[in-house]
C-alpha cells in the first residue's frame, strides 16, 4: 500500500502538467485497478534492502542476542560461528529472493503478451516488448493493447479502456482523423492506447508509442514493478514462526530461572537459554518453502501449466471440480468437414457437385463469411476453406472477386458471423452460425430448382438433420443469405428474413489423452463438466466418448440454465456434467453454486468474456495458444497446449507439491523437537549443556536443509490421484502433523541423549560431541523417513535420488566437522574413537529403523 501512496504522489505531481484533465483521485482509482490486476505490487528492490530486510525477522533477533551473550561469555569461536551463520543466512536469504524473482519473471515471460503486427507485408506475432512505434498492430476482439496506436483501418472496433480512464463501458473507435491539442483521453477515438482491451471487431492501427512512452507508461512507470507476494502458506507459516518465537522467549527465561535457581553461573545459565533458542528456531523453514513452491511451479511449467503466482499451486491440489471448454480442450480443434445438407439432400463431401445452384451456393458462402486460409486462422474456418480447396476453388481469388464490402465479426455470445459482398451486382448477406440462432430467422429455402417459401415440415427437416449430425458427435454449422440491394453498411439488427442454404457438419475427433485424464480426475474425487457454446447433442455425444457423462448424468442448455432456480439448480447440480450453448454469465453462476456446495473449482476460459468467470473460479485456467491476452491476464493458469490433459496433471503437480511442503516441514520441525527435548532433559536434570549453540545452528542450516529440499523434490506419485481433495480449510500443521512431529522427536531425543551418556562416561566434552553426532546423522536419516507416508520399500531409494545425494553430502560435511583439525576446534568436538564411531552411526540410524518398520505395519493394516 506504501507503495500506492508513493505512485499515487508523483502521479498527482505529473497531472499539473498532464493535458488529460484527470482528478488525483481517479488517477489513484487507476493505479489501485492495476494493483487488483497484478500489474503492480510491489517496488523492485534493491540488493542491500533485500539483504538488511533478512535481519527483520524476530527469530534472526533471538540468535543476535544469543551471538552477544555468547560474546560476553568469552566463548569467541561460538559468537564467530553464530555471526557467520546469521550474516550465511542473509546472503542465501537474498540470493534466493532474486532466484525466486528470476524463476517468477521467466514464468512471467511464458505468460506475457503477444501482439499480432504487419511486418513486411506478412502478418507475424510478436512478444509486446519488441513492437515498435511504425509497427502496424492488427487488433481484433480478445487483445490485450501493449502500445499506443492510431487507427488506420476500423471494422467496428470496440475497446474497454477502463483501466486508464476509469469508464468500464467499451467504446466505439473510428479512423476518422481527430485533430486539436489537450484532447482527454477519452475523446481520443482515433487511437487506442496500452492496457486497453479490445472487446468486439477488428482493426489495423499504426503504433504510436511503446513502453514508458505509451500513455500508461507515462503514469508513474506502473510496469516496472514486479509482483511477488507472499502465498497463504507462507503468511501462515510467518505466524507460526512468530508464536514460536514467544514461546521460545517464554520457556529460555524458564530455563535460565531454572539454572539460577540450581546455583548454576548466570553466564552458563544463558549459555543454556542460547542453545535452547537456537534449537527451536526453524531457521531454514521459510526459504525451503520458496525453494519447493518455486521448483514446483518450475516443474508445472515444463509440462505445459505455467502458473502466474505461487499461491495458486497450494490451491491447485484442492481443486475438486474441473469445468473444461469442449473444443480444442476437450477435443483436438481440428476439423475436418464430413456430411452436408444443401438443396434438399445429405451428401459427403466427395458428393458435392458444383452443377447443382444449392451445393455450390453452399460452397462459395462457405468461402466468403470466413476469415481464414487454408492454413491459418480459426479452425472450424481453416477447415472450410480446405473443403473448397479440395474442388480446386481458391479462396483468395474469390474473395477478390466479391470483395468485403462490411462484417459483423463472429462472436460466441451471438453464434453468428455476417459478411457483405457484391455477387453479380447486387449486395448479398452473408451469415454462417448456429442453427437454433439462425432457424427462427429464416423464412426462405434455396433449392436447385430456385427459391422457396420455408414452411414448417421443411424447417422440421433441417432440425432433423441437424440432430442426426449432432448425435455423432460433429458440430454443424448452417448457411444463410439476404440480398441487401445497394446498402452498404450492416448492423446487428439486419440479420433475419433469410434465405436457408446448407448444413455442412465437421469432426472435431476427442483429444487421445482426454479420455484417461477424464478417469484419473475421477479417480482422484474430482467432478469433470464440460461447458460449451456448441449444441447440446453434439456436446453430450463427445461427453459420452470422453466418459464424462454416464448413464443418469444430465446435459442442458443456457436456456434451460436460465428458467432454473438457484434451489433447483443447486439440487441439480451433481447430476448436470454438461452445460451446452452457455454464456459467459452462465459459467460464473456455474462456478458459484459449486462454490457455495464447498467445492474448489477450476475453469477454463479463452474468450473476453470468460475474464469474470476466470476471476470468479479458484483456479482460473487460461488456454495459451487459443486464448485472448484478456483471459490469459484473467487467469492465474495458463496451459501452453490447451489440454485438458495438463490440468489433471496440473492439479496432481499441486497435491505433491503440497504434500512435499508439508513433509519437508515435519522433517525440519521434528528434527528441532529432539534438539529442544535434549536441551530441556539436561536443563531439567542439572547435567552439562549437550550442545554448543554453532552445533545447532549447523545442523539447522546446512545438515537440515540438504534433506529438506530432497523432500521438496519428491516425484508425484500415483496414490496422490486416489486420494479425495485436500479440505482447503486444513491447515498444514494439523494435530496428526503436529502428533508425528512430537513422537519422531522424542523418538529421536532418546537416541541422542543414549550417545550424550555414552560419551559422558569419559567427560562431558565427549558427550557434546556423541550427542552433537547422534543429532545430526539421526536428522540425516531421518530425511528419508519423510519422503512420504509408505515405508522406503514403497517408496524406494532410486525414485529420489536426492534424497541420497543429501544424506551423502550431509554425512560429508559432519565428517569434515569431526575430522578436519581446524573446524573441531571451531565447532569445539572431542576426537572420537572407531567404537564411538560405530556407536554414533547405530544409535542415529535406530530412530529411522523403528519409524520404518512402524510404517511397513501401518501399510500393511
Ligand atoms: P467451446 O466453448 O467448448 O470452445 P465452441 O467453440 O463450440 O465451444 P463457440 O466458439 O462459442 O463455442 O461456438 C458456439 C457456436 O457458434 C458453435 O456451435 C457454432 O454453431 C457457431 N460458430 C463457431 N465458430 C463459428 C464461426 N467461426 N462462425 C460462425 N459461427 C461459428
Amino acid at each position: 500500500m506504501e507503495f500506492f501512496k508513493e505512485s499515487s504522489q508523483t502521479v498527482c505531481a505529473e497531472l499539473k502538467t498532464n493535458t488529460d484533465g484527470l482528478t488525483a483521485a481517479e488517477v489513484e482509482k487507476r493505479l489501485l485497478q492495476y494493483g487488483k490486476n497484478g500489474l503492480a505490487e510491489e517496488k523492485k528492490k534493491g540488493i542491500f534492502q533485500v539483504f538488511f530486510e533478512q535481519f527483520k525477522d524476530l527469530l534472526i533477533a533471538i540468535l543476535i542476542v544469543a551471538g552477544i551473550i555468547s560474546m560476553i561469555s568469552g566463548e569467541i569461536e561460538s559468537t564467530l560461528v553464530i555471526f557467520a551463520v546469521i550474516i550465511l543466512n542473509a546472503v542465501l536469504g537474498t540470493v534466493q529472493h532474486f532466484k525466486a524473482e528470476k524463476s517468477l519473471e521467466s514464468l512471467k515471460q511464458l505468460s506475457a503478451p503477444s501482439a499480432k503486427v504487419m511486418r513486411d507485408g506478412v502478418k507475424t506475432e510478436v512478444h509486446s516488448e519488441d513492437l515498435v512505434p511504425g509497427d502496424i498492430l492488427i487488433l481484433e476482439a480478445g487483445d490485450l493493447i501493449t502500445a499506443d496506436a492510431r487507427i488506420i483501418e476500423n471494422y467496428s472496433l470496440k475497446v474497454n479502456e477502463s483501466s486508464l480512464t476509469g469508464e468500464s463501458e467499451a467504446v466505439e473507435k473510428t479512423n476518422e482523423v481527430i485533430s486539436g491539442d489537450k484532447i482527454p483521453l477519452g475523446d481520443r477515438k482515433n487511437m487506442v492506447f496500452s492496457g486497453s482491451l479490445v472487446t468486439y471487431g477488428r482493426a489495423e492501427a499504426v503504433i504510436t508509442a511503446t513502453g514508458m512512452e505509451t500513455e500508461l507508461g507515462k503514469i508513474a512507470g506502473l510496469m516496472n514493478r514486479t509482483a511477488q507476494r507472499k502465498t497463504p502458506l507462507q503468511i501462515s507459516l510467518d505466524r507460526f514462526s512468530q508464536k514460536l518465537a514467544i514461546i521460545i522467549i517464554g520457556i529460555c527465561l524458564v530455563v535460565f530461572g531454572l539454572s539460577l535457581y540450581r546455583q548454576m553461573p548466570v553466564l552458563d545459565a544463558l549459555l543454556f537459554a542460547v542453545a535452547l533458542a537456537v534449537a527451536a528456531i526453524p531457521e531454514a523453514l521459510s526459504s525451503i518453502v520458496t525453494i519447493v513452491l518455486a521448483m514446483g511451479t518450475q516443474k508445472m511449467a515444463r509440462e505445459n501449466a505455467v502458473m502466474k503466482d505461487l499461491k495458486s499451486v497450494e490451491s491447485l491440489g484442492c481443486v475438486s471440480v474441473i469445468c473444461s471448454d469442449k473444443t480444442g480442450t476437450l477435443t483436438q480443434n481440428k476439423m475436418t468437414v464430413m456430411e452436408m445438407y444443401a438443396g434438399g439432400d445429405v451428401f459427403t463431401r466427395e458428393k458435392l457437385d458444383l452443377n447443382n445452384a444449392a451445393h455450390y451456393m453452399l460452397l462459395k458462402e462457405a468461402i466468403l463469411v470466413n476469415d481464414a486460409t487454408e492454413t491459418i486462422g480459426d479452425p472450424t474456418e481453416t477447415a472450410l476453406v480446405q473443403m473448397a480447396s479440395y474442388f480446386g476453388v481458391d479462396a483468395a481469388s474469390y474473395r477478390l472477386q466479391h470483395p468485403r464490402v462490411a462484417e459483423l465479426a463472429f462472436d460466441s455470445d451471438r453464434k453468428l458471423m455476417s459478411t457483405l459482398h457484391e455477387i453479380d451486382g447486387e449486395n448479398i448477406l452473408c451469415t454462417k452460425g448456429a442453427l437454433d440462432v439462425l432457424l427462427p430467422r429464416i423464412t426462405k429455402i434455396m433449392t436447385q430448382n430456385g427459391i422457396v417459401q420455408a414452411d414448417e415440415n421443411e424447417k422440421q427437416k433441417i432440425i432433423d438433420i441437424n440432430r442426426k449430425f449432432s448425435e455423432k458427435g460433429l458440430r454443424v454449422l448452417c448457411f444463410a443469405i439476404r440480398p441487401f440491394g445497394k446498402c452498404m453498411e450492416v448492423q446487428q439488427k439486419d440479420e433475419t428474413e433469410y434465405i436457408f442454404v446448407g448444413l455442412i457438419s465437421m469432426m472435431d475427433p476427442p483429444r487421445e489423452e482426454a479420455k484417461k485424464a477424464v478417469a484419473d480426475a475421477k479417480l482422484g474425487g474430482i467432478t469433470t463438466i464440460m461447458i460449451t457454446g456448441d449444441h447440446k447433442i453434439t456436446a453430450a455425444a463427445i461427453a459420452e466418448q470422453l466418459g464424462i457423462m454416464e448413464p443418469g448424468d444430465m446435459a442442458i442448455e443456457g436456456t434451460e440454465l436460465d428458467e432454473m432456480s438457484d434451489q433447483e439448480l443447486s439440487e441439480k447440480l451433481p447430476l448436470i456434467r454438461v452445460y451446452a450453448r452457455v454464456s459467459p454469465e452462465h459459467k460464473i453462476r456455474i462456478v458459484n453454486m459449486w462454490q457455495q456446495k464447498g467445492k474448489i473449482v477450476s475453469m477454463t476460459g479463452d474468450g473476453v468474456n470468460d475474464a469474470p468467470a476466470l476471476k470468479q473460479a479458484d483456479i482460473g485456467v487460461a488456454m495459451g495458444i487459443t486464448g485472448t491476452e484478456v483471459a490469459k491476464d484473467a487467469a492465474s493458469m495458463i496451459l501452453t497446449d490447451d489440454n485438458f490433459a495438463t490440468i489433471v496433471k496440473a492439479v496432481v503437480n499441486g497435491r505433491g507439491v503440497y504434500e512435499n511442503i508439508k513433509n519437508a516441514i515435519q522433517f525440519l520441525l521434528s528434527g528441532n523437537a529432539a534438539g529442544i527435548l535434549c536441551v530441556l532433559f539436561t536443563a531439567l536434570a542439572g547435567l552439562a549443556m549437550p550442545f554448543m549453540p554453532v552445533h545447532l545452528l549447523f545442523i539447522n542450516l546446512l545438515t537440515d536443509s540438504l534433506p529438506a529440499i530432497a523432500i521438496g523434490m519428491e516425484p508425484a506419485r500415483k496414490g496422490l490421484l486416489q486420494r479425495p481433495p485436500r479440505d482447503a480449510k486444513e491447515s498444514i500443521l494439523n494435530q496428526r502433523t503436529l502428533i508425528r512431529i512430537g513422537w519422531q522427536g522424542l523418538l529421536i531425543g532418546i537416541f541422542t541423549m543414549v550417545g550424550y551418556f555414552v560419551g559422558l562416561q569419559t567427560d562431558t566434552a565427549k558427550a557434546s560431541t556423541m550427542a552433537f553426532a547422534v543429532l545430526t546423522l539421526a536428522r540425516l536419516f531421518h530425511g528419508f523417513n519423510c519422503r512420504g507416508e509408505e515405508s522406503l520399500v514403497n517408496l524406494r531409494l532410486k525414485t529420489n535420488p536426492y534424497s541420497i545425494g543429501a544424506f551423502l553430502l550431509g554425512v560429508l560435511l559432519l565428517a569434515c566437522v569431526l575430522f578436519i583439525p581446524i573446524l573441531k576446534g571451531l565447532f569445539m568436538v572431542a576426537a572420537l574413537s572407531s567404537v564411538q564411531c560405530l556407536w554414533i552411526f547405530g544409535l542415529a540410524f535406530f530412530p529411522t529403523l523403528l519409524i520404518q518398520i512402524q510404517k511397513m505395519l501401518c501399510t500393511k493394516k
